[in-house]
């Protein structure tokens, strides 16, 4: 793409875009990465801020969908346990936040002592709330107001009463399923938009704007 003609960076909706930034972040997808990533013109600054939070934010998601059997979960796991082998940092800041705990099944089975890694919530807000903005210029062909707040959630797994609320969104679907979201807004209000993620079908997350 040719700098002079990207105009505004889709997350901050004011510098001029001179980049382009992948969202969601490319990190989490493991190669050879799916041919269907979103890319968005972003600013300098918007691009430089997301690499400290999106290797936090891969590194988390990795430890959650680790255990799964899915081919491509457990390569994207492996290779993002790769990097954490050369990020001191990041493992010093792992191990402060793994918790032992007992691992109990649905029955009420005990099935042996695990750790618990608990989310660094601030990437992981901070990253939902970046996806939120791309995903929203991309779909919508504006950026959303700079002053338009974005309030990132935290989800269980959905149930179908849960899953049924969100029957009239919109629907995507990035690689082999590895991202799935809904989203919409409201045309009288377009600054209010509602987002759903699911993650390798192991971990959810939201955020609404606007509102
Ligand atoms: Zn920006």
């Amino acid at each position: 793409m040719n700098p002079q003609n990207m105009g505004r960076c889709a997350i901050c909706g004011v510098n001029e875009a001179s980049t382009s930034d992948h969202l969601p972040p490319k990190s989490i997808f493991p190669k050879p990465r799916p041919n269907n990533l979103i890319t968005v013109p972003a600013c300098e600054d918007c691009n430089n801020s997301a690499s400290g939070l999106d290797e936090a934010f891969r590194l988390y998601l990795a430890l959650h969908v680790g255990g799964s059997e899915d081919d491509a979960a457990t390569r994207y796991f492996k290779e993002a346990l790769r990097t954490y082998k050369h990020n001191k940092r990041l493992q010093r800041e792992i191990l402060a936040r793994t918790n032992p705990v007992d691992f109990v099944t649905a029955s009420g089975v005990y099935v042996g002592e695990g750790a618990r890694i608990l989310w660094k919530s601030d990437a992981h807000d901070r990253v939902i709330s970046r996806m939120v903005r791309g995903l929203y210029f991309y779909h919508f062909g504006e950026a959303l107001s700079p002053d338009t707040c974005v309030s990132p959630k935290w989800f269980n797994r959905p149930d179908n009463e849960f899953l049924e609320k969100l029957s009239g969104l919109s629907k995507n679907v990035i690689g082999e399923e590895q991202v799935i979201y809904l989203y919409g807004r409201a045309e009288e209000h377009p600054d209010a938009s509602v987002w759903y993620f699911e993650f390798y079908g192991r971990h959810w997350a939201g955020a609404h704007t606007g509102f």
